[in-house]
């Protein structure tokens, strides 16, 4: 039985590695279905200390990767399929394979919400995305939609200019909840319209395989309209994954690992939590390491009595 595993493999992830490898818990990350995280989907990282000039996401995580192998971390590269609880400590399944660890730090992160319509899942990859980094190129000189009004909905409408002939805000308030730098700059680029108090309610296309446009609902008057586009971008935030310990761990209503505050400590002794898994409230690339590293501090701590 090894003393830690990790499961994922974000900034929290990395982080609780690199600390733990530190202190000499040889840890094993499972890397996930999303190696990296969601960082790994992101272009410029400004505001991740030590980086004046920005580094890109993908970058920063395999610097964080590297550290964390340079003090002997295991990386097992897939997805875990099940844990359970067994004397001692944990058991998990990946790939038919067993593994046992006296603790466990799950760092699993968030995923992308979607819209929830079906004809938005039956656009997926053909037109519709959540991922303006892994699909704006495809949309060169284009009209693309983008949904929601967060940091995220500012970051991927200003990307996607870089492609799009013309990008175009749904947002369903009459304001942003974004900063005030990423609004400024999307107000600022003249590629960008902004359209408030409307709904995506479908998306059109579905006949003919390809998105055509969107079909709007007004959240203030009910009215119903229609809008061409090539391209629905959802930037709605996100949702916890954490399927793999429903049942076995508290969660809060939004399925939030819940923790002892101020810890990473769960409600079951030797299994920790850290990252967007937990924190739905600061959802940084620095707080996920922080609470990487607590978790990794925890575990110490709760091997060594
Ligand atoms: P978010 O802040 O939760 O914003 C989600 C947006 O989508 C909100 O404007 C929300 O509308 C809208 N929305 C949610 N569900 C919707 C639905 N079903 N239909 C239509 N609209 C919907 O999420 P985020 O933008 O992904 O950001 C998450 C966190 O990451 C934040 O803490 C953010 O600061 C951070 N982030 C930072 C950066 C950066 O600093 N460079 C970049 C990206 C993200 P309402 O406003 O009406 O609720």
């Amino acid at each position: 039985m090894r003393d830690l595993i990790i499961i994922g493999s974000g900034p929290a992830g990395w982080t609780a590695a690199i600390y733990a490898a530190r202190a000499e818990l040889k840890p094993m990350v499972f890397e996930g279905a999303e190696p990296g995280g969601q960082l790994m989907t992101t272009t410029e990282v400004e505001n991740y200390p030590g980086f004046p000039k920005g580094i890109q996401g993908p970058e920063l995580m395999q610097l964080m990767k590297e550290q964390a192998v340079r003090f002997g971390t295991e990386i097992i590269s897939t997805r875990v399929e099940s844990l359970k609880k067994i004397d001692g400590g944990f058991e998990i399944i990946a790939e038919g394979k067993n593994y046992q660890s006296k603790t466990i730090i799950m760092s699993t992160g968030a995923s992308a919400r979607r819209l929830g319509l079906p004809s938005e899942k039956a656009l997926y990859g053909h037109g519709v995305s959540a991922c303006a980094t892994c699909d704006g190129f495809f949309f060169k000189d284009k009209k693309v939609v983008v949904v929601g009004g967060g940091d995220s909905a500012m970051e991927e409408s200003n990307f996607l200019t870089k492609f799009a002939s013309k990008v175009t805000i749904m947002h369903r308030r009459d304001q942003f909840r974004a900063s005030k730098i990423m609004q400024e700059r999307t107000f600022n680029n003249p590629k960008i319209d902004v359209v408030w108090n409307k709904e995506v309610i479908e998306v059109l296309g579905v006949e003919v395989g390809h998105v055509t446009g969107v079909r709007l609902r007004d959240t203030v008057t009910g009215g119903e309209s229609e809008v061409a586009t090539d391209g629905v971008f959802a930037a709605i935030g996100h949702e916890p994954n954490s399927s793999l310990i429903d049942g076995l761990v508290e969660l809060d209503e939004k399925k939030y690992v819940k923790t002892v505050e101020g810890t990473s400590k769960t409600n079951v002794p030797g299994l920790f939590a850290c990252g967007d898994l937990m924190d739905a409230r600061y959802r940084q690339a620095v707080t996920a390491a922080g609470t990487g590293c607590m978790a990794a501090l925890d575990a110490e701590r709760y091997l060594s009595h």
